[in-house]
């Protein structure tokens, strides 16, 4: 009996678990541009752009390479604006009575896809290196579900810079290398151009007239919509920036928006590229020594490492990951996050970055945006929301663990052993942010004392009865209590005076 494929705007693998299930000569692939989709958040335009002309690529793909598919275009005559819509609209036109897809990467559309009148099969992803049966089995019975020990079993089951059984050079984790601030390099080479071709250019305008009062411009866009183009953008990393990745992975530079970055998330995220083979290319690039260990070893753990443990993470807590709020913080996220007034330069810089590109790095996002809001007291479902709206590669499996849980602390530990807050101090040292600011960072406190530096006191202040016990903060905690009285009152009453300022985003 005929059947639908449902292949959702992240699926678009042409080996994916549910392709492979399906009959070329009897079933239906379906695919749809809907509402529902475009619209459960705000999302940047380029975000949508990527999708609706990486969808159409592919769909074009398969029609080539002789599959049935039935494409509903956004805002085409019948088109029932929700994917659960689009099922059963295809169904009775194409007489199919069931449908299998890939299980969607987040519980909303799990659920949605449970609740649909006929029957959908949803296979596990098996485009991820550990699957969800294996990671609850490795969390198994473990009191703390730390990154670097899922990460070595990683290591071992791929088999990636290993030497037997032991890691490549003798240590699994380079990161004491990684973390050197970055000059301006006029020969630095940046991401490889992707021309729009008529497809992409036809969804362009598509989203400047659809979405128009999205946030995010689309002067910027720059990405690859095909495997093809996505290989090409792996390619041009390994040759060009992965050697200096792991050494400047932590810098910011205000003029250099992606510095040693592989911008690669989007790809692997929609599915054009797999994580294995991108890794194989990093590990590749070494054994042939044109990249240092310290910048292989640091890439491939990102993937294989971090992509791998939050998706374990997400699905591993449950579908209510997203509403946790373990310090109880419910300021609302500052109108700097969407193009606001802020005189601080960094935060500027970086939503502006965000803005333009739809993308800022790991450093930009933790230790920036994220930094900001976890000590300003910002609700933490404000904050996913921007972080799942803003970003190129945002989708809730992914989004959601780094955010709330990494970024933000409010799983209360789970993914984080202790919350990503720093002073201006680190933001001075890894960045040239500071040089131009209204802001003093060598302030501590006083008239035009850089935010981060009173926020994050007040920060500390407030959650000490969460933290003061964390032996790896029980330092902080001392240094604090060593300070003058009257000091501590002082930035504790100028920090109030700022979260004030912040709640009138006058700051
Ligand atoms: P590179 O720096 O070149 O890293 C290589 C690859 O490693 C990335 O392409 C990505 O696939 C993977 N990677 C690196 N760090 C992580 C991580 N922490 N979690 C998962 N994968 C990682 N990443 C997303 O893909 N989608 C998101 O929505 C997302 N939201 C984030 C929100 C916050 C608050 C923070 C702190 C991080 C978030 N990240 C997210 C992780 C990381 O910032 C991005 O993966 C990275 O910046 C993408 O750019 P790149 O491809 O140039 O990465
Ligand atoms: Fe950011 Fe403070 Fe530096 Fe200004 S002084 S750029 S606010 S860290």
């Amino acid at each position: 009996k005929r059947r639908l494929v449902l292949v959702l705007g992240d699926q678009l693998t042409a080996e994916g678990a549910a392709l492979r299930a399906a009959d070329k000569t009897r079933d239906v692939v379906m695919m749809a541009e809907v509402r529902a989709e475009t619209d459960y958040v705000g999302h940047h335009k380029q975000k949508i752009a990527l999708v609706f002309a990486a969808m159409r690529a592919f769909a074009e793909g398969l029609r080539a390479d002789g599959w049935t598919v039935a494409y509903t275009r956004f805002g085409e005559t019948g088109n029932s604006g929700s994917i659960t819509g689009e099922i059963l609209r295809r169904a009775e036109e194409h007489r199919a009575a069931s449908a299998v897809t890939i299980a969607p990467g987040e519980w909303r559309l799990r659920q949605a896809l449970e609740d649909c009148p006929i029957p959908v099969v949803q296979l596990p992803d098996d485009r991820f290196l550990c699957s969800e049966a294996e990671f609850a089995e490795w969390a198994k019975g473990r009191k703390s579900l730390r990154m670097e020990y899922f990460y070595r079993e990683m290591r071992r089951k791929t088999g990636l810079l290993m030497a037997g059984d032991d890691p490549e050079g003798g240590q699994w984790n380079y990161d004491a290398e990684n973390r050197k601030p970055a000059q301006a390099d006029l020969f630095r080479v940046n991401a490889p151009r992707f021309a729009p071709d008529g497809t992409t250019r036809e969804v362009l305008d598509l989203v400047a007239r659809e979405f128009a009062d999205n946030f995010g411009g689309l002067e910027g866009f720059n990405w690859a919509v095909d495997r093809n183009g996505a290989q090409k953008a792996l390619a041009h990393f390994i040759a060009h920036n992965l050697a200096d990745f792991g050494t400047y992975q932590d810098a910011m530079l205000e003029d250099d928006p992606l510095l040693y970055h592989s911008l690669l998330s989007p790809y692997l995220n929609l599915g054009l590229l797999g994580p294995l083979e991108v890794c194989q290319a990093a590990a590749r690039a070494y054994a042939a020594g044109k990249v240092p260990l310290n910048s292989a070893e640091g890439f491939i753990r990102q993937i294989i490492g971090w992509r791998e443990y939050v998706r374990g993470i997400y699905f591993h807590e449950g579908p209510d990951y997203t509403a946790r709020n373990h310090l109880d913080q419910h300021r609302k996220l500052p109108w700097a996050y969407w193009g606001g007034k802020t005189e601080m330069n960094c935060l500027r810089h970086a939503v502006a970055q965000t803005r333009d590109l739809a993308y800022a790095h790991h450093i930009q996002r933790l230790m920036i945006t994220g930094n900001f809001a976890l000590l300003a007291g910002v609700d933490p479902a404000q904050v996913q929301e921007w972080y799942l709206a803003v970003y190129i590669d945002a989708f809730e499996w992914v989004e959601a663990p780094n955010t709330a849980g990494m970024s933000q602390f409010a799983d209360g530990g789970v993914i984080a052993s202790k919350p990503y807050v720093s002073s201006g101090a680190y933001i001075d040292r890894m960045s040239d942010y500071c040089g131009s600011c209204a802001y003093s960072v060598k302030k501590k406190m006083g008239e035009g004392a850089c935010p981060f530096n009173l926020l994050y006191w007040h920060f500390l202040d407030r959650n000490r009865d969460k933290f003061a016990g964390n032996p790896r903060m029980a330092v902080i905690y001392r240094s604090w209590d060593k300070r003058k009285p009257e000091d501590r009152k002082m930035i504790l009453g100028q920090a109030e005076t700022m979260l004030n300022k912040i709640a009138q985003d006058a700051f």
